[in-house]
This record gives structure tokens, C-alpha cells and sequence, in this order.
């Protein structure tokens, strides 16, 4: 991680209609391995960045939803670009004080560093997990 990250981040989706700001340092970056992230990454797993909900603010665009029922059996919002369709972040209805932001969004990707892997029971077999971080089969327990 570099040291010389100026806060606020700023992302965007891929058209470039909704732009974002983060002000805050992350709580926790996950690399997820689960199905759902294959797929709505395309990718072998989804980059999450978990922030107090304070240090994330939309700045320009509208964003669409859908709610699905998460790995932890609770229901989650997926808030998205609707002209493009570019997955921005994930919020749970019940009003958790977090948002999980999806990190690939951020223009300056040098902030990213993943410390925690989890769901690798689906980790795609090509892909490597690296030495020292954290690791979970599935659903990590809450508040780890
Ligand atoms: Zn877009
Ligand atoms: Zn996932």
C-alpha cells in the first residue's frame, strides 16, 4: 500500500455516469471468492472494501438496485450503473452503519490491498491466495 494516499478517493463506473467519493479509511478490504462474485465480476472474485457509511458519498448519476439474499441469509442491495451496469456497492437493508464498496470502481487502485479471502471453497483452482493474509471457507464470522 502506498503512503502517499490523499483521501478523498474518488471512482467511477464504467461510463462514467456515477462518480463517488470515500473519505474515510476502509474498516477492511476483502477479496470474495463466492459464486455471486464470479459472476457479477466476471472475475475470479470481487474486491470489497467495507467503509463507514459516513466516508462514502455519491457525486454524480443515479444508481439502480436489486436486492438478493446474501451468504449470510440476509438481504442485500446491489446498487448499480444503470446505463452501463457497472456493480458500484452492497448495502444491507436493515441500515448497517458499513457499505461495501467494490473496490475494482476506484480510478486510483493503488489503495487496494486485500487482507482477508473468503469463501475460497469456490476459489477458482488457477488463482493463488497469498502468503499472509486471512483466509475463510466460507462466510466469515460477523465482526471478524
Ligand atoms: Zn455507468
Ligand atoms: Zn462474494
Amino acid at each position: 500500500m502506498s503512503d502517499d494516499i490523499q483521501y478523498p478517493l474518488h471512482g467511477s463506473c464504467n461510463c462514467g455516469r456515477v462518480t463517488y467519493q470515500v473519505s474515510e479509511p476502509f474498516i477492511r478490504q476483502v477479496a470474495c471468492h463466492c459464486t455471486d462474485c464470479q459472476k457479477h465480476t466476471q472475475s475470479a472474485f470481487s474486491l470489497v472494501g467495507i467503509l463507514p457509511r459516513s466516508g462514502f458519498r455519491l457525486l454524480s448519476g443515479d444508481l439502480a438496485s436489486w436486492r438478493k439474499t446474501g451468504d449470510s441469509g440476509n438481504p442485500v442491495d446491489c446498487y448499480f450503473c444503470p446505463v452501463c451496469g457497472n456493480r458500484i456497492y452492497h448495502d444491507s437493508p436493515e441500515g448497517a452503519d458499513s457499505v461495501r464498496l467494490k473496490l475494482g470502481t476506484l480510478d486510483d487502485t493503488r489503495v487496494i490491498n486485500p487482507q482477508v479471502h473468503i469463501w475460497t471453497r469456490s476459489k477458482q483452482a488457477w488463482y493463488q491466495i497469498p502468503a499472509g493474509v486471512k483466509t475463510y471457507e466460507t462466510q466469515p464470522p460477523a465482526k471478524s
